[in-house]
């Protein structure tokens, strides 16, 4: 049982005020496997007290210098890849292998590949008679989801510490131990005290006395939409700056002309990443008319052929949701689909057989989904695929955007050019042509309820800057 004590402030590991312990439960046992302390009120101020005193100088330290930091970050991440990722596939589910490559290897990329971006960046231009100079936007408060734990982390803290801002950082309770694994790696980093600061605890006790505390400058949250809003009033108060990554519905459009088998593999893989707890999961697969019955084929095949199973186990390809509560959440959804009347092709609400301990969902396909209906609306946030059909390009495109959501999406065509035309009237922030790879230098974040506010490469650096002109 690993059991951390203290939280992360000014450089050093400190008594928390908050009494108490957040347990932090392994999906696929369901029982406690860490504790963290729980962190209140008093913690965050003593945490942005320390951000504020370090901020005159970091802010003036030279990019090249920050860089240095990220780039040690970095490697003493790299350093523990293999205890990160068995860390998040227990509190989150994902199965092992898959974990290391996006939970452990990629948040070292980020502080890698912001440690490149600070060395090279150009933090001033001149326009006509001005300077335009770009300073850091002040202290951060970072606010996580449990997902993808560190990584949500990382894409933050790697642009503010670039930008030239401290942080304070609140992790999920769900799955709050990667941010002590970094606190840990940021200390022997050596990070000036006050720069990176950690205090676990929950939302609406320590998250909310972070968004509404005067000295800090700007939230960036990644969440929810329900917590999402209750930020946006709470940090109206204090006109402060937000950035919001919130959830997704997001459509992968099969044109009539795409390789159907290799378009509809791929949106049922895509949705079942992470079990389906991926805020930029394709949920919904738009089918033209025709080609209906050998898509849900196609995509029943796919789904049952993913073997369930422990996380930590090596056959496992899919494993448990994070907790109890989203599998309860994710099967009623499930339920909801059927007294809607759409047709259940795949897996189903009841627990896997074999898996009655650990927070099991089967990966779930419905067909005859109708854009009216709850599941084909509301994010669930499990391995839940619904399949919607179309008739004509024009009806495609009006489907993918009657949605309250735009963070991502896919288009399927044999003709790249009919398929940038269709991205681009698609209302929402990432589109993948035929499965293009991932980008982890392109801009990431929302159109409408999915947030404001882009993630990744030089877009995420600029969220942690204020402009400022000089005129001469
Ligand atoms: P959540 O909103 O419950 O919690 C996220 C974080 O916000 C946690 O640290 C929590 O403690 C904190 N929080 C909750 N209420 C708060 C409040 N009133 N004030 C301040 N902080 C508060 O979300 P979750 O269940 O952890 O994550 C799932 C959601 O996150 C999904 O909707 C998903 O789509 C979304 N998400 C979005 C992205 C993205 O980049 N767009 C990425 C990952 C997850």
């Amino acid at each position: 049982m690993r059991r951390f004590d203290r939280l992360y402030v000014g450089g050093a590991w400190v008594a928390p005020a908050g009494e108490g312990r957040i347990e932090v439960v392994d999906s696929a046992s369901e029982e406690g496997f860490a504790s963290v302390p729980l962190g209140n009120g008093t913690d965050v101020a003593r945490a942005v007290a320390a951000a504020k005193q370090a901020f005159e100088s970091w802010s003036a330290t030279s990019p090249s210098e920050r860089a240095d930091y990220l780039s040690r970050i970095a490697s003493g991440l790299e350093e523990r890849l293999s205890e990160i990722a068995t860390t998040v596939a227990r509190e989150v589910g994902m199965p092992l292998k898959m974990a290391f490559a996006i939970q452990a290897k990629l948040p070292a990329h980020v502080a890698t590949l912001y440690a490149e971006l600070a060395a090279r960046y150009s933090f001033e231009e001149t326009v006509g008679n001005s300077w335009i100079v770009k300073e850091p936007v002040g202290v951060v408060g970072c606010i996580t989801p449990w997902n993808y734990p560190l990584h949500q982390i990382m894409l933050k803290v790697a642009a503010a510490c670039a930008a030239g801002c401290p942080v304070v950082v609140k992790p999920s309770e769900i799955a709050p131990l990667t941010a002590f694994l970094l606190a840990e790696v940021v200390d022997e980093a050596e990070l000036p005290p006050g720069v990176f600061n950690l205090v676990s605890g929950l939302g609406d006790v320590a998250g909310e006395a972070l968004v509404v505390h005067d000295d800090v400058d700007k939230v960036s949250f990644t969440g929810s939409g329900r917590a999402g809003r209750r930020i946006s009033e709470l940090a109206a108060k204090t006109t402060k700056r937000l950035a919001l990554e919130l959830g997704g519905k997001s459509a992968s459009v099969v044109l009539d002309d795409a390789d159907l088998e290799r378009a509809v593999t791929a949106t049922v893989k895509n949705c079942c990443l992470n079990s389906g707890q991926t805020c930029s999961a394709w949920t919904r697969l738009l089918v033209p008319n025709a080609l209906r019955r050998k898509a849900v084929e196609l995509a029943k095949a796919t789904a049952e052929s993913f073997v369930l199973g422990p996380p930590l186990e090596e056959a496992s390809r899919l494993g448990p949701l994070a907790s109890a509560a989203g599998r309860d959440r994710v099967r009623s959804y499930i339920e909801r689909g059927i007294a809607e009347g759409a047709t259940l092709v795949a897996g189903g609400s009841a627990a896997p057989v074999g898996l009655d301990v650990g927070y099991y969902v089967m990966p779930t396909v419905f067909a005859d989904v109708t854009p009216s209906m709850t599941i084909a609306q509301e994010e669930i946030f499990g391995p839940v695929l619904s399949i919607l059909e179309y008739e004509g390009d024009e009806e495609a495109v009006q489907i993918c955007n009657d949605s309250l959501y735009g963070l991502a999406g896919s288009v399927w065509s044999a003709d790249i050019e009919r398929a940038k035309g269709i991205a681009r009237r698609m209302r929402t922030g990432q589109i993948d042509i035929n499965g293009a790879r991932f980008n982890p230098l392109a801009p990431f974040g929302g159109y409408k309820q999915s947030g404001h506010g882009r993630e990744f490469g030089r877009y995420g650096l600029e969220e942690f800057l204020e402009i400022k002109s000089i005129q001469l």
